[in-house]
């Protein structure tokens, strides 16, 4: 029987107002049902918040130490179900086994890391020029924080946004991206079997244009914390303005790679396609533009050819399967109408870049551009697909001008054995993150993460950078 997942508020399961719900299907095997989970109205969001606003003071007054043995048992819970976590993400939205279970360690570990926080320090011993005066900061939580994820990280995405919130003190409602909504609701259940209090973790799944508006609305949100795309994003930011509340925003990319003369070709290849291809090209930090040195062109290019042809497309809980489907139809057909504008606006389609038509799933083949300029649409905008864009330049500085000819600034690497074009590329990309012979992918969770230009609302998240955003700092003053 299908299961249906319900909508959690101040400790108890319950059913959206209307009683309606939507269905997941695996981008897999379009018949396949995963389940169901509730279409949420205006009301219940307000349910919701109301919860998290109630029960705010008592959790702001519990010690960081005992928040903290919450999240290490949300985390062991979550650690004895990995398999059952990465095979709904896997059915839900089509990245491969493999990844899903690397993805729900990830979220164990962004739990313990956050859990530790609750005993270290969090204010500064400041200088006073008066001799009887001790002055000194301290953080404050927010209040409410709104949460609201994309699809492509279903379980690591929220971990890092709710585990800071909630070790520094804020309570939280989550709105999980529909595309994933069940893995987020596993996720939940976890946070209820530990033993939060009712009202800390409150989750309210349904459309995006229903209950984003209404919790970035609502008066007792206090912060809005936002995983997506830049159009969402805007929309968010311009309420939080209006409302005068904290926003963090972190959206899409279109991530350069460059390879030098004296690049290690064979690794710049492997991390080429680690880092534009794993989960279908569907990161924000996914590599999109490769600028190869003229010198090593060829041979790069037919390595990477040879390469990307071979990978198998298929059922990510497959284990002959290296790519799973896009998440969706629209994320499909998405991405085969960019490989046809790439084609008219004259890239030459070296392989892939097809639809497999006998299938019941949204797979496509990965594609390779080559003859890619920096005005065309393939170069500009972000795919969210596997579609690597070749370009050829002749010199570093030709290299980091075209890594930086883009409106996003996420990620970006270079593959190089030279010092000083390393230190050039630290100086002069303007990026979040910097990565020197490291896929475009993958950063360390107790690092800051974000980042510039449109990319990102400029704070960070991760790491010790998520206190900025998670609380606020009060400056004491005692005579
Ligand atoms: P999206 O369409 O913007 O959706 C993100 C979330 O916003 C979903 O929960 C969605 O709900 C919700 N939403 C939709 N309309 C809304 C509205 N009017 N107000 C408030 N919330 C609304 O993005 P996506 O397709 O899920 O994710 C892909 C994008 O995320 C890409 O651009 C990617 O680069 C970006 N991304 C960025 C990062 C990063 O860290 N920089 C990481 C991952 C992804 P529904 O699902 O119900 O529509």
């Amino acid at each position: 029987m299908t299961e249906t997942y319900k909508n959690y508020i101040n400790g108890i399961w319950s059913t959206a107002e209307k009683n309606e719900t939507i269905e997941s299907h695996n981008p897999a095997n379009t018949d396949e049902l995963v389940g169901k989970f509730q279409s949420s109205t205006v009301n219940d969001v307000n349910a919701a918040v109301d919860a998290a606003s109630s029960a705010k003071l008592a959790w702001k007054k519990c010690t960081g130490n005992d928040r903290g043995d919450l999240l290490f048992k949300v985390a062991a819970i979550i650690e004895g179900r990995i398999d059952d976590i990465a095979l709904t993400m896997t059915k839900e939205m089509g990245k491969t086994l493999a990844e899903a279970r690397g993805e729900t360690a990830r979220g164990v570990a962004i739990l313990r890391y956050y859990a530790g926080e609750g005993m270290r320090s969090i204010g500064d011993v400041i200088p006073s020029t008066d001799k009887d005066a001790l002055m000194f900061t301290t953080r404050t939580p927010l209040g409410v924080v709104g949460v609201i994820t994309p699809w492509n990280f279903p379980v690591a995405i929220p971990i890092w946004k709710m585990a800071p919130a909630l070790i520094y003190g804020n309570t939280v409602v989550i709105k999980p991206a529909s595309e994933a909504a069940i893995t987020c609701a596993k996720i939940i259940e976890c946070f209820h079997e530990a033993g939060m209090p009712e009202g800390v973790v409150n989750f309210v799944s349904g459309a995006g244009s229903v209950i984003g508006p209404a919790l970035s609305g609502h008066s007792e949100v206090n912060a809005i914390t936002f995983t997506g795309s830049n159009s969402v994003g805007k929309q968010l930011a311009q309420k939080a303005v209006e409302r005068g509340i904290k926003y963090q925003l972190e959206m899409g990319g279109k991530n350069p790679v460059i390879v030098t003369e004296d690049a290690n070709l064979d690794l710049a290849v492997s991390a080429t396609i680690s880092g534009g291809l794993k989960s279908t090209g569907q990161k924000c930090t996914a590599t999109s533009r490769v600028i190869v040195h003229s010198s090593v062109y060829e041979e790069f290019k037919s390595k990477l050819v040879k390469e990307v042809s071979a990978i198998s497309v298929g059922d990510g809980s497959s284990e002959d399967t290296w790519m799973g489907p896009s998440v969706s139809q629209t994320q499909l057909d998405t991405v085969l109408s960019y490989i046809d504008i790439g084609k008219k606006e004259g890239a030459e389609l070296l392989t892939g870049g097809e639809k497999v038509n006998e299938s019941k799933g949204y797979f496509i083949t990965p594609a390779v551009f080559d003859s890619v300029t920096s005005e065309m649409t393939i170069a500009q905008e972000e795919i969210f697909g596997p579609v690597l864009a070749l370009m050829k330049v002749d010199s570093i500085e030709e290299a980091i001008d075209l890594a930086n000819d883009s409106d996003y600034g996420l990620s970006a690497s270079i593959f190089t054995s030279d010092i000083s074009k390393m230190l050039s590329f630290i100086d002069d990309m303007d990026a979040g993150l910097v990565r020197i012979n490291a896929e475009s992918a993958g950063v360390e969770l107790q690092a800051p993460f974000g980042g510039m230009k449109k990319s990102s609302s400029h704070s960070r998240e991760q790491g010790k950078a998520a206190i900025e955003f998670f609380t606020n700092i009060k400056t004491i003053f005692i005579k």
